[in-house]
């Protein structure tokens, strides 16, 4: 199973960590099927620090038990969304299972400087623990208590499970990336547009030329 590449263009961090979970052109890709995707997305979201990675690296059975909370609580947040935007209750268990991880909120921030700028790092007080979730959990909170339910979406395209939330001024995003999906939609049109006018073309009656 090839992992998908790290994306973060859902437009919020817990649609972002949905997004690890994606079936492009049907076929099931996980970043979570392995500690390493797990440990990329987080590094790539900006949650843990190089250091902390490091250390789980170093220890796959920590790195495994990680991977085991994030994947749980990945469930736990896509019945949750779903709930949120087919407008039924929020399911129990999920529901307890975001509260277990948000108990583990212990994080901090520290300042990272690189010669390219700066960056802002959540940190844990250990990194070894479920609180490197936390602030997945605690975004997932704040999606399911403040945004409008009619904004979070998957993309259009066919085949496509990519969740993003529709920040657009009018509401009308359709696509997970205009990169990925909007551009492939557009060529599709397009080529269409292209079928249907030979094909007009074809079935129009010849002209004569008067005797
Ligand atoms: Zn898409």
């Amino acid at each position: 199973m090839k992992s998908p590449d790290l994306v973060f263009d859902g437009g919020h961090l817990a649609l972002d960590f949905l997004n690890t979970e994606a079936s492009p052109d049907g076929e099931r890709d996980d970043l979570l099927s392995a500690p390493t995707g797990l440990l990329a997305w987080l590094e790539g979201a900006g949650l843990a620090a190089t250091p902390d990675l490091a250390l789980l690296m170093a220890s796959p059975p920590e790195a495994r038990v990680l991977l085991a909370h994030a994947t749980r609580l990945r469930t736990a947040v896509a019945e949750m969304v779903q709930a949120l935007v087919s407008g039924t209750p929020a399911p129990p268990l999920p529901l307890m299972e975001v509260n277990r991880i948000l108990a583990e909120r212990t994080a901090g921030l520290r300042l990272e400087s690189d010669p390219t700028g700066y960056r802002l790092v959540s940190t844990s007080v250990s990194a070894r623990s479920a609180g490197l979730l936390a602030p997945v959990a605690e975004a997932a909170a704040r999606l399911l208590t403040d945004a409008d339910p009619a904004r979070v979406r998957r993309c259009d395209a066919p085949g496509c499970s990519l969740w993003f939330l529709d920040t657009s001024r009018n509401g009308r995003r359709r696509w997970c990336s205009m990169a990925r999906c909007g551009n492939r939609a557009k060529v599709a049109a397009h080529y269409r547009r292209g079928r249907r006018l030979t094909r007009r073309r074809r079935s129009a009656p010849e002209r004569r030329s008067p005797p």
